[in-house]
């Protein structure tokens, strides 16, 4: 109906005849539809028909969104829940699509349609919609459509999820993306109840607190942008950029991306985890390429790095090294085997690492060979004190009762030793000044000590020319026997006279095992001894010589035909020879010591254990050996003070040794107490300077002679006289 409110123009309404509201709508200038709530097209005008380029059958009954350009298909529920709150809303821009494709920009106005009277309150609504076709309006921003249609293109390709909230928080548009990603229920979003949307959201995170914050903070700051991630209670994890969005430079709302990036945050996590594993095994194989394997100690190689360290420390700082190596270590290996070699050396380098600071090094340099190095000790005496000390506490291995010992040379940085390889050639003098000390202690390196290590050379090297010039001289040592009362054997024993000087064995026979030189000063000894003995021996063959005999001496495999050689060529009764061998000599044996020994045994020749029960002795292994002597070590005849004590081990090595069939001999008897309780042990023969000490051939009968009347004044001596 159509009314001027001018008046001069005015046409009266029975001049056309009224047309029908339908013909009204089907000749309306903007395309209409109506719509029904499942979006099915229920009704168009010719306008439409137009507009779009599609026949009326082709639109009915059809989906609406067939209309409508990709990234505007997907509002249209929610014009429904809109058009309840509001029953005139304002148009909304769209773009519309053609039959041939073309798009066009359109304003869209919209409103729910009366129910019919008939149908319940609560069945399918539908919806009227007219649509203008705006793109013949000046375009205010040409970017802007391309802006738009880029982003309805991307906003459904893309994998990100994508949410668009209104200036006022509303939900404006969400992309299918980010339906799924959330796993957000149609119905919800559709319900336009915000939030419940927002609960069912915050629902999945493991720190709703973090995320509502971050909203809030930024509605706070419209124009703000942000970029965080989500963690999900669910083990994925959510990039989160939010951006504004403006129209013409105005912010309208804000849009949400949502990037789920859980696959390469576990990819990162692998790599990351790859990585530190890598770094792990790369410093393992590190460490072990500067640990000692056998006891975990720090090797040779990372103990002269920290050395040098130390060095360059700023001066003053003071910097000790202890160089320590066990005593006798080589006899647990050969007695007990390499296993409990390993074990001592394991508790060796336990016990170490126990009487130092956790930071100090504690190093195996090879073989019985440790080294401390201890950087600002106030008092490296007291620490070496207290190495030697540990040690003395028994050693159970392999259900053997071992006391490791040591021998420990101590030195410092000082003004005249800044160097490593000096302070380490220092620690090392001051360690063999430890050993030849007598072992089991730790000694400061003290410069006297070089001295002493240059006669240790100097000793070397006369003992070279010792042989040939015939410096080498013999003693002999009556041994008494008991049971005769008379002296029927000597022991040779071998003295090294220079320039006048007599050279205590003690002092060169260790020197001459070492260089190999005790071989020709033993084959010496023996040719001197049998010579001049002979005439002694030939009285009476009942007397024996006995010749001690190194273990370097018996390594070598012609010993025995040596040995033989000598009786002969010296025209001694084989039978008349004893030859004494320490339990050393049968360590390392593979059957070769015993095997010579066992001929010459077969030749005539006795053999006696020398010094028993010294060292790592054991009785166990007596009966296994090819002897027919025991000769008991001084330390235990010096047990005997009174004569009264109880000494339960000797009466024991006695008793076994007889059991055995071996007799025994005691050494370094010195007083007549002694002489007489180890009678009464009933050991067969005595040697010592109660008797006698060794003396030249020369002084040789005399010698004798006082030992058999040393012996006739015993208590008991004369009993064996009546036997
Ligand atoms: P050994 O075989 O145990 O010899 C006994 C040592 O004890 C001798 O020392 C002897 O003088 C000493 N002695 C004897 N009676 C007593 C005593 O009543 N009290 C004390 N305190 N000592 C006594 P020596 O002659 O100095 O020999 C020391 C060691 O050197 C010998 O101990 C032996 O192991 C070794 N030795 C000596 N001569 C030779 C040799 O020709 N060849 C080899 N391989 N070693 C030898
Ligand atoms: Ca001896
Ligand atoms: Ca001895």
């Amino acid at each position: 109906m159509v009314a001027d409110v001018h008046g001069e123009s005015r046409v009266t309404a029975s001049a056309y005849p009224a047309p029908s509201p339908e013909a009204i709508l089907e000749a309306g200038p903007d395309a209409l539809l109506v719509v029904a709530e499942d979006g099915t097209i229920l009704m168009v005008n010719a306008a439409a028909e137009r507009m779009f380029g599609y026949s009326r059958d082709e639109l009915l009954g059809h989906d609406h969104r067939v209309l409508l350009a990709k990234g505007f298909r997907s509002g249209f529920h929610r014009l429904f829940f809109v058009l309840r709150e509001d029953a005139w809303p304002p148009p909304v821009e769209a773009y519309a699509v053609r039959r041939d494709g073309s798009e066009f920009q359109g304003e869209l106005t919209y409103s729910l349609l009366p129910q019919d009277a008939g149908t319940p309150a609560a069945g399918p609504a539908s919806m009227a919609v007219t649509i203008r076709d705006t793109s013949r309006r000046v375009q205010t921003d040409a970017g802007l459509r391309e802006a738009m249609s880029l982003l309805s293109a991307t906003l459904e390709s893309t994998a990100d999820g994508i949410l668009v909230v209104s200036a006022e928080g509303q939900i404006a548009g969400v992309n299918n993306q980010f339906v799924s990603m959330w796993g957000i229920p149609r119905n919800l979003l559709a319900s336009q109840n915000d939030e419940a949307v927002m609960g069912y959201v915050l629902d999945q995170l493991k720190d709703p607190a973090k995320f509502v914050e971050k909203v809030t903070a930024l509605y706070s700051d419209p124009a703000a942008e942000s970029h965080d991630v989500l963690d999900f209670r669910d083990g994925r994890t959510f990039e989160r950029y939010s951006r504004p969005q403006t129209v013409a430079n105005q912010v309208v709302g804000r849009v949400w991306s949502f990037r789920d990036v859980t696959a390469a945050r576990l990819a990162q996590e692998q790599i990351t985890k790859a990585m530190a594993d890598l770094a792990e095994q790369s410093a393992q194989l590190k460490a072990l390429a500067f640990q000692d394997p056998l006891t975990g100690l720090s090797n040779r190689q990372l103990f002269n790095d920290h050395l040098a360290a130390a060095l360059l420390g700023p001066y003053g700082t003071a910097v000790d090294l202890l160089l320590l190596d066990l005593d006798d270590f080589k006899e647990v290996n050969d007695i007990l085997g390499h296993h409990a070699g390993d074990q001592m050396l394991i508790e060796v380098g336990r016990r170490l690492r126990g009487c130092v600071r956790p930071n100090d090094v504690v190093a195996r340099l090879g073989g019985d060979e440790f080294v401390v190095l201890l950087v600002g000790s106030l008092d490296p005496d007291e620490v070496a004190g207290r190495i030697v000390e540990s040690l003395k506490v028994p050693v159970w291995i392999d259900g053997t009762m071992l006391r490791p010992s040591l021998s420990l040379g101590l030195a410092s940085i000082s003004d005249d030793a800044v160097g490593a390889s000096e302070l380490l050639r220092r620690a090392d003098v001051a360690m063999y000044a430890a050993k030849a000390a007598g072992k089991n202690r730790y000694l400061r390196f003290r410069p006297e000590m070089l001295q002493s290590l240059v006669q240790r050379t100097e000793l070397e090297t006369g003992l070279r020319l010792a042989v040939d010039s015939g410096q080498i001289t013999v003693l002999y040592q009556p041994i008494i026997s008991a049971t005769l009362g008379a002296v029927v054997t000597v022991e040779a024993l071998a003295r090294w006279v220079r320039d006048g000087e007599t050279i205590p064995p003690e002092r060169f026979i260790p020197a001459a095992e070492r260089s190999g030189l005790i071989v020709e000063i033993g084959t010496e000894v023996l040719l001197k001894a049998c010579t001049e003995l002979k005439p002694w021996l030939a009285e009476d063959s009942a007397r024996r010589l006995a010749v001690n005999v190194s273990g370097v001496q018996l390594q070598h495999g012609d010993f025995a035909e040596l040995v033989q050689a000598a009786t002969a060529s010296c025209g001694v009764d084989p039978r008349q020879l004893i030859l004494e061998v320490t339990e050393s000599v049968f360590f390392d044996d593979d059957g070769h010591v015993i095997q010579q020994l066992n001929a010459l045994r077969n030749a005539g020749v006795g053999v006696a254990l020398d010094d028993f029960g010294t060292g790592y002795s054991s009785l166990g292994r007596l009966q296994e050996l090819p002897v027919d002597t025991l000769k008991i070590d001084q330390s235990f005849t010096a047990m005997i003070q009174t004569g009264t004590e109880k000494l339960p081990i000797l009466s024991c090595m006695v008793t076994m040794a007889h059991g055995l069939g071996l007799t025994v001999t005691a050494e370094g008897v010195e007083t007549a107490a002694q002489a007489e309780y180890l009678m009464g042990l009933d050991c067969e023969s005595l040697q010592g300077f109660l008797f006698s000490g060794a003396e030249a051939q020369s002084a040789l009968n005399s010698a004798i002679a006082r030992s058999t009347e040393v012996f006739g004044t015993l208590r008991g001596g004369r009993v064996s006289e009546t036997r």
